[in-house]
Order: structure tokens, then sequence, then C-alpha cells
């Protein structure tokens, strides 16, 4: 179990947005709660001590929060947000965490790589930041898995390990050895580690400096 020394927060489910019938987007009352975009907060169902962390999908300036959580079906935390209904509460803590969009790099061009729901930080991002110079490369196992990616327009690219007919057939990696950078890029890697590590050298070996790559491991 987490334990953290910040207050937190009962917050009324307003909405559940099943995207998936694994995934869902969970939107609950804001009650004040400031955080920057790409940071993240702990939930809990309400009464429970176990509580997860989940990155704030939705952007700064709406008047909810919402996270977007994939059930892990033997999970403690996970499938019971999925499962909640209207109405219920949930008790939420932070926000947390560096995986920030600062000011002086907004203006730069921006490689954003998700797998699965490492998306979240990235909409949040894009919800927030009007103009961004960013290309978004979401990498999932399945062609519906692409969680609301209308939203980003030309700027995303899916691929999909386990099934034909995305904008490419494998892995993130496996795109990320084909692609040129722009030397000003700031690349943001989330999701699980393994790609994160992967894409981290592969990204330094292209010639881009640490300091341009931010991560954000899940699990
Ligand atoms: C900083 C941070 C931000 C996170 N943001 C999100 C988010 O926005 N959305 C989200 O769904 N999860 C997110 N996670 C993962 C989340 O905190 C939980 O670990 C996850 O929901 C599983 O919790 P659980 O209690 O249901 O399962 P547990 O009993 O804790 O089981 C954990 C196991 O589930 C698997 N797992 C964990 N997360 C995922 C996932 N997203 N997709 C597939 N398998 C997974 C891993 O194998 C892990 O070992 C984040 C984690 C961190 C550290």
């Amino acid at each position: 179990m987490l334990t953290t020394t910040k207050k937190r927060t009962t917050c009324k489910v307003l909405e559940i947005r099943k995207l998936t019938a694994e995934t869902s987007v969970v939107r609950i009352e804001r009650i004040g709660l400031e955080f920057e975009p790409g940071q993240y907060i702990r939930v809990g169902i309400e009464g429970d001590p176990e509580i997860r962390d989940y990155s704030v999908y939705s952007g700064a300036a709406a008047d909810y929060v919402e996270v977007l959580v994939r059930r892990v079906e033997d999970g403690l935390v996970s499938k019971q947000l999925c499962d909640l209904e209207v109405g219920e509460s949930v008790s939420v803590g932070g926000p947390y965490g560096h995986f920030k969009l600062l000011e002086e790099i907004r203006e730069k061009p921006l490689l954003l790589i998700a797998t699965g729901t490492g998306i979240s930080p990235f909409h949040s991002f894009v919800d927030s930041f009007k103009g961004l110079n960013f290309r978004l490369i979401h990498g999932t196992a399945k062609l519906k898995e692409a969680y609301e990616s209308d939203f980003y327009g030309d700027h995303y690219f899916h691929c999909v390990s386990r099934e034909d007919g995305a904008d490419f057939k494998g892995r993130v990696t496996d795109y990320l050895k084909t692609l040129d950078l722009d030397p000003e890029t700031n690349a943001f890697l989330c999701g699980n580690c393994d790609m994160i590590y992967e894409a981290f050298d592969m990204l330094q070996d292209k010639g881009l400096p640490t300091a341009q790559i931010h991560t954000e491991v899940y699990f």
C-alpha cells in the first residue's frame, strides 16, 4: 500500500466513459485540485486503504478531473475504478510528479511516446497548451486501443504490435529505429518500463542529450 502525507479529498464520480472493454475514462469532481499537465494523482475507492497513481488525462482548464484507467483483472484498484458508477466516491491525493511540459520547451519540437494508458499525460498536455509542435507515437497491442486518437488529429501515429491496419505494424521501438530527429526535440516517454528503457537508449544513440529526454514509468 502506498502512503502519503498530503491531504486527501473525497470526490464524486461524474462520468465513466468506456473506451474499450478494459479501459475507461473516469471523470471526477475537481474540488480545487491544482495540477500541472503531466502530473499524477493517487486515487482509491472511498473507504478502501489501497491507492494507486494515475496521470491526469484532462486539461488544466477543465472544471473536472479525468483519469484513463486500464483494468488489471487481478488488481486491487484499477478494476474497482473501472466498475464505479456515477455518484459513487473516490479519495484523491496529490498532485505529484515532475513529468511536466516546462514553459521553456513548449515552443520546441516535441516527440511524445506512449504505450497503452501512458498516453494520458499527453492528452493533458495537448488539451492544456494550444498550438504545440508535437508528434505522438502510441504503441498498443490492438487497433481498438487508439484511445480517443481523433483528439490529436494528424499528430497521432499508432504502432500496433498484434494486428494489421495501423500506421505501423510493430512496437514503438521498432518504429523509432526509422525516425530522424531534429536535435532541438524534447522527447517524453510514458508507459511500461521496457519501452522506456529501450527508447531512452535509442534516442540517446540518435544524439538527443539526456536533459531532453523525460520519462514516466507506470510499471
Ligand atoms: C506515476 C504513475 C502513473 C500511472 N498512471 C496510470 C494511468 O494513467 N492509467 C493506468 O491505467 N495506470 C497508471 N499507472 C499504473 C497504476 O498506478 C496501477 O499500477 C494500475 O492501475 C494497477 O493497479 P491495480 O491495483 O489494479 O493492480 P496491482 O495489484 O497493483 O497490479 C499491478 C500490475 O498490473 C500491471 N499494470 C499496471 N498498470 C498497468 C497498465 N496501465 N496497463 C497494463 N498493465 C498494468 C503491471 O503488471 C503491474 O505489476 C500509473 C503508475 C504510476 C507509477
